[in-house]
């Protein structure tokens, strides 16, 4: 950040978005280099009655890190591993550094982060205000369980120094916390050991929705990861059909080019070219099936292409290949065209995951309203005070933003259905819910507990980003 402006009010004005381009706003930007000049903008918004919203990679669906009345901090700047020990897994990183600068830096060591999310961009501060899960929540629990230690500057002009032994509920709040307490500005992390630069993949096909939920009871147990893709399209007696994918980590000795070879950066690098075209220019191609019948064929194709291999085959797969899916196609957000989409992923108590998981897909099939993608999951829960962890499942849901009114209103449809469950949303997910539905859905007892804690480190209330106006209005 090279000069402040003499007023915020005159900071660089831009539209920013949340990742579905369903909500963007025009914001006042500013991009802090080190947690100085954060300090000092926080001061300065202080004093000039600025609110503001914190911001990494954008990768979040909907609108917490966006700030239509004020600034957006952007932290993507402090980005540098300031630590890495490879004996412990344990590094200290600015806010700004990614999951793939993270591991680009680490897995040569035989470290891969414990926790990554379905894209390798966010930040790890946004991986750590959203309390981001993986595909393994169900074993190692998310982003918030790596975490050992964090700074985070509060508008009260202190930096709370934050572990489970000190300022312990600072550290539980501002963990899936969506950055409303103070921005990080260092984070200290310990990352999973692996022998190998590869898993082992098998993919399993599920006739039914019950068959999903089935296939992952058996699996659970031996599984490092385990993610359900389910056909959104499908109906009648296939509702709910779909591919899991089980995956594990290889030890050195099953490896077969050998650890050496496997864990350096260049083995995890993503193809260059998809069906033979730069993978730039792929989206451009998925343009036109993104229409309800489009989609039909895609899912209907993907689903019989599972029947080609034969049950029980295992592959190999670098990590970053299998936990990156979505990076395959840059920029395929841009195929739902200009009014975007949104994701909508409902967490569900285990007892009724398959009721109310079928009741959705149900409902958005009696709306003739099909999810584009879906995606099922097992999570466990968690100690962090709004997190969206439970023991229970989650579907994550995308819709395309072409009929809002109507989609919005499915959505609350829903919401009625998954709090009646008793369960709860992601607000990295989230552009739709209310606040009466975040008071059933997290307990009054909960938030009131949160905003003890705000008001002690933002008496002013000067963290406001427009989630936070939606859901959580003073
Ligand atoms: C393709 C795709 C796949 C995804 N898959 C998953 C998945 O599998 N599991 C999952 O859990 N999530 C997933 N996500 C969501 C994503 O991981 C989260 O939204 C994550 O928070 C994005 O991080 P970011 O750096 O982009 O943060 P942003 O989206 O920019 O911000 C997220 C939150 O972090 C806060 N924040 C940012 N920087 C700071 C800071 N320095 N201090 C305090 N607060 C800060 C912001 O205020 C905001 O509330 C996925 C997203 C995409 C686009």
């Amino acid at each position: 950040m090279s000069g402040l402006p003499s007023s915020l009010a005159n900071a660089p004005l831009r539209v920013v978005d949340g990742f579905g381009m369903a909500v963007r706003a025009a914001c006042r930007c500013l991009a802090p280099r080190d947690a100085g000049e954060l300090a000092e903008l926080l001061a300065r918004a202080t004093r000039e009655g600025m609110s503001v919203a914190f911001r990494g990679s954008g990768r979040s669906y909907g609108d917490p890190a966006i700030n239509a009345s004020g600034l957006v901090i952007d932290t993507t700047g402090m980005n540098r591993i300031l630590s890495w020990d490879p004996t412990t897994g344990v590094v200290d990183v600015e806010p700004g550094v990614t999951i793939e600068g993270l591991w680009r830096r680490t897995l040569p060591d035989g470290f891969w982060p414990a926790v990554v999310p379905g894209t390798m961009a966010p930040t790890l501060a946004g991986c750590a205000a959203m309390n981001v899960h993986g595909k393994n929540n169900f074993k190692v629990g998310p982003t918030g369980d790596h975490v050992l230690e964090f700074d985070l500057a509060a508008p009260d002009g202190r930096t709370y120094t934050c572990s489970r032994d000190q300022n312990e509920d600072v550290f539980h709040a501002a963990i899936g916390g969506f950055g409303a307490l103070g921005a990080f500005t260092r984070l200290r992390l310990r990352l999973k050991h692996v022998e190998s630069g590869l898993l082992e993949v098998e993919a399993i096909r599920n006739r039914t929705l019950e068959e999903a939920f089935d296939i992952f009871e058996q699996r659970l147990p031996a599984a490092d990861y385990l993610v359900g893709w389910i056909d959104g399209t499908a109906s009648g007696r296939s509702l709910g059909r779909g591919v899991i994918h089980q995956a594990n980590y290889l030890t050195a000795d099953r490896d077969p080019e050998g650890p050496a070879k496997t864990l350096r950066i260049a083995r995890q690098d993503l193809p260059s070219t998809i069906l033979g075209f730069p993978r730039s220019l792929v989206w451009h191609f998925m343009a036109p099936f993104m229409t309800a019948p489009g989609l039909w064929w895609l899912n209907t194709a993907k689903y019989f292409a599972s029947y080609l291999s034969r049950p029980g085959r295992k592959y190999l797969q670098s990590h970053a290949a299998f936990a990156f899916l979505l990076d395959y196609v840059p920029n395929w957000r841009l195929a739902y065209g200009r009014a975007g989409f949104i994701q909508y992923q409902p967490f569900v108590p285990h007892g009724a995951a398959r009721r109310v998981f079928r009741e959705i897909l149900e409902r958005c099939r009696a709306r003739g309203t099909p999810p584009y993608l879906v995606v099922l999951k097992r999570h466990r829960p968690d100690p962090f005070l709004l997190t969206h962890g439970l023991d229970g499942w989650s579907l994550a849901m995308d819709f395309p933003a072409r009929q809002r009114e109507q989609l919005w209103a499915l959505c609350h449809e829903l919401t009625e259905i998954v709090v009646a469950a008793g369960g709860k949303f992601y607000f990295a997910k989230d552009a739709v819910l209310r606040p009466t539905d975040v008071e059933r859905a997290f307990g009054r007892d909960r938030l009131d507990r949160f905003f003890a804690v705000k008001r002690r480190l933002d008496p002013q209330g000067l963290i406001r980003s427009d989630l936070m106006r939606r859901v959580l209005p003073a």
